[in-house]
């Protein structure tokens, strides 16, 4: 089971970011690099993605992407 992040839409997060009582996982997106329960905390997912947007859509983690890896292409599935 795996979940998508709420901000770029990467589907492989391994945790929901928010569980059903609204806790955060503080899973760090490796993808836009966001800590759930952190960052978006004070900032709304909306904004976190135009920021990432706006940053180059840039993959986060040290790990590098998988080698499908689209960023717009996970954009498109996130319906917010
Ligand atoms: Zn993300």
């Amino acid at each position: 089971m795996s979940f998508a992040c709420p901000v770029c839409g990467f589907p492989g997060l391994d945790e929901a970011p928010r569980d059903e009582h609204g806790c955060a996982s503080f899973e760090i997106c490796p993808c836009c690099g966001i800590e759930f329960g952190y960052e978006d905390a004070m900032t709304s997912h909306s904004e976190l993605r135009a920021r990432w947007i706006a940053g180059g859509k840039r993959w986060w983690s040290y790990k590098g992407p998988p080698p499908d890896w689209d960023a717009d292409t996970q954009l498109t599935r996130i319906n917010e």
